[in-house]
């Protein structure tokens, strides 16, 4: 099997990623871009995992935002008052377009999640590890771990879903 596609008013094939027909011009409509994507769905078992990869890592990329913007209850404020709210603003945009462009925004997301945790412990190392005697701090910490193991899953998961929709990898 190539690359997904589906045809056109025309006769053509027209291929995923594609905004219009090569043959004939007109713009791809809508429903035969949702049937690309449901096509590839329904075909690639690969593409349906790296599909849920991303949702994860959207998913998880929105918590921390979440947690940010709330200034507390996983994460604490790293940097302190209007900064963290900040973050917490640009994380929760991330998330929120993190499906269409999954490899760009989930790793801007990580850099800025573990960017500014390494810059709260260099700014204020003793603030940065006396929150790791209570259990509170631990717990936050293995919390941050599993939502980063979630958003580089959901990087691999965006790579993948390009190739499969590049054609560059059978699915
Ligand atoms: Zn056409």
């Amino acid at each position: 099997m190539a690359r997904t596609s589906v045809p056109c008013a025309c006769g053509a094939e027209v291929f995923y990623g594609a905004s219009s027909c090569t043959s004939c011009g007109e713009a791809l409509p809508r429903e035969l871009k949702l049937a690309l994507e449901e096509r590839l769905e329904a075909s690639s078992e690969e593409y349906r995992v790296a599909k849920a990869q991303v949702f994860r890592a959207s998913f998880a990329t929105g918590i921390l935002a979440v947690s940010y913007l709330g200034a507390g209850a996983l994460v604490g404020g790293d940097l302190g008052g209007a900064s963290t709210a900040v973050l917490g603003g640009v994380l929760l945009v991330l998330a929120l377009v993190a499906s269409r462009a999954p490899v760009p925004t989930l790793v801007l997301a990580i850099f800025l999640g573990t960017g500014t945790y390494t810059l709260s412990a260099v700014l204020d190392p003793a603030a940065f590890f006396a929150r790791f005697a209570s259990f509170g701090g631990f717990a936050s910490l293995f919390g941050r771990l599993a939502l980063l193991i979630l958003q580089v899953g959901g990087v691999r998961g965006g790579v993948m879903l390009g190739k499969i929709r590049k054609g560059e990898v059978v699915a």
